[in-house]
């Protein structure tokens, strides 16, 4: 489970359920687990095992759990700003994703990451650059209508964009239609 302390700091807490142990990872290494912190894993393990409605028969002794120290191979974070890529590469270890390696490079990853997340993302077609919603988020007929911009290819309501409002519905709907949004700086191109 990643975590965030402080509201600052990304950390992992790890769960062993056979050897009834946590580990609780730190980018920083860092090795003192706060009372808080202990607190907050045996309240998770207890959810965790209420929600499955499995194990009770260890929800009596959860608090015993020991804490055992991270494995000293991990790479430690060296800046401070990529904690959330450590925890992201620690989990992907441990559930066997990932080669365990010390030479992790943060900006590869999060360079890596990016590729990822926008490979995997949605079809954002539904959904206005502007304002976030989607093309049905109203009856009205003219309030839903959208348009893509030809420049940075979002889509927007014709509420939402300059460009759109000045257009007639016919236009916008014309499959020779095409504009540039505010957020590119433009002008409808015709
Ligand atoms: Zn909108
Ligand atoms: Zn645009």
């Amino acid at each position: 489970m990643p975590y965030n302390t402080g509201q600052n700091h990304w950390k992992l807490a790890v769960a062993n359920f056979q050897q009834k142990t946590f580990i609780d990872l730190d980018p920083f290494f860092v090795n003192e687990t706060e009372k808080s912190t202990k607190a907050t894993l045996h309240k998770f393990i207890k959810y965790l095992l209420n929600r499955n409605k499995v194990g009770y028969e260890v929800l009596d002794d959860v608090e015993k759990w020991e804490i055992i120290s991270a494995p000293s191979n991990l790479p430690r974070q060296s800046d401070v700003v990529s904690c959330g890529l450590y925890v992201i590469h620690y989990a992907s270890i441990i559930i066997g994703h990932s080669v365990d390696t010390e030479d992790f490079d943060p900006v590869t990853s999060r360079r890596k990451l990016a590729y990822l997340l926008l490979e995997q993302a949605g079809d954002m077609r539904h959904l206005c650059g502007q304002c976030g919603h989607d093309q049905y988020s109203t009856n009205n007929k003219n309030f839903s209508l959208m348009a893509q911009c030809s420049n940075c290819l979002r889509w927007f309501h014709r509420r939402c964009a300059p460009a759109l409002k000045k257009a007639t519905c016919e236009e916008i709907n014309a499959s020779t239609f095409q504009f540039c949004c505010h957020i590119c700086g433009s002008f409808p191109s015709q």
